[in-house]
């Protein structure tokens, strides 16, 4: 059993409207041993009028107190979820040095300027095309920041396009996929595995198994669970899939990160 949700949003997130104490609750009614939030922290980024830059300040107390309150039930701890673009090198270096996380999952949520969760990104342009782009910007951002603990939802840009993963393979984008993955382990740089694709109709996991398995095949070895939950039923969703994923590409652990630094528990 994976006991670990790393990938949890609340309400200090610009896109989820559950309180945190809910969102623990649930995760205690679960039976989770820890939970660990990582809000939204994608500079500038206001999409539909939601801000995507948590207030840490907020954040920060929020989490103080509730940590405390529930510190006999459930482990809590304190991440955030990155969004990486080239132009915010400088202040992403700055930013996750500045508060004491325990988890820093960076993302891909923007890609030259747009997010691929709109239509506007695949205009004018095959769906290969702007999954492509997709990858080649992952490889742009971490040559622009890599002061990471994972690569978070690694094929994002799936859950989204025209066909979602249709016609979505590893194979296919072998290319584009595998030098991110030899940057990723060798800047030892994990890989999430973010169970949110189930909830958005793709049917399997963010990255997909055939990337799970490219990654400890070239010899990675550091994977997350997350179900990248926005509300309190989506907490630890799919995770005995994952658990099964996970065995059967080869892993025998999963880590949590405290402090910034992984501890490796036995699936
Ligand atoms: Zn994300
Ligand atoms: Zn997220």
């Amino acid at each position: 059993m994976i006991l670990t949700d790393s990938h949890l949003h609340s309400d200090f997130s610009g896109d989820s409207r559950a309180p945190m104490e809910q969102m623990i609750q649930r995760g205690i009614a679960l039976g989770l041993r820890t939970m660990c939030f990582t809000e939204h922290m994608d500079k500038d980024i206001v999409t539909d009028g939601l801000s995507f830059e948590v207030d840490m300040e907020a954040y920060r107390k929020g989490f103080g107190a509730l940590k405390e309150k529930y510190q006999n039930e459930i482990e809590l701890l304190f991440g955030i979820e990155v969004g990486i673009e080239p132009r915010l090198r400088g202040f992403l270096e700055e930013f996750v040095r500045a508060y004491e996380f325990d988890f820093v999952i960076g993302s891909s949520h923007i890609v030259d300027g747009i997010d691929p969760y709109y239509p506007v990104y695949y205009e004018g342009r095959t769906e290969e095309e702007a999954y492509r782009r997709y990858f080649e910007s992952v490889l742009e951002n971490l040559d622009a920041f890599a002061d990471v603990d994972v690569y978070g939802h690694l094929d994002y840009v799936v859950r989204y396009g025209p066909n979602k993963n249709r016609y979505f393979s590893y194979e296919k984008y072998r290319d584009v996929i595998d030098p991110i993955l030899e940057v990723l382990i060798g800047r030892g740089i994990g890989l999430e595995i973010n169970s949110g694709g189930y909830k958005r109709g793709l049917g399997i996991t963010n990255p997909c198994p055939e990337i799970i398995r490219a990654y400890r095949r070239m010899g990675g070895s550091l994977v997350t669970v997350g179900s990248d939950a926005h509300a309190p039923e989506q907490i630890a969703d799919e995770f005995g899939r994952v658990r099964e994923i996970l065995l059967d590409c080869g892993f025998d652990c999963y880590a949590v990160f405290r402090e910034r630094k992984p501890e490796f528990i036995p699936l």
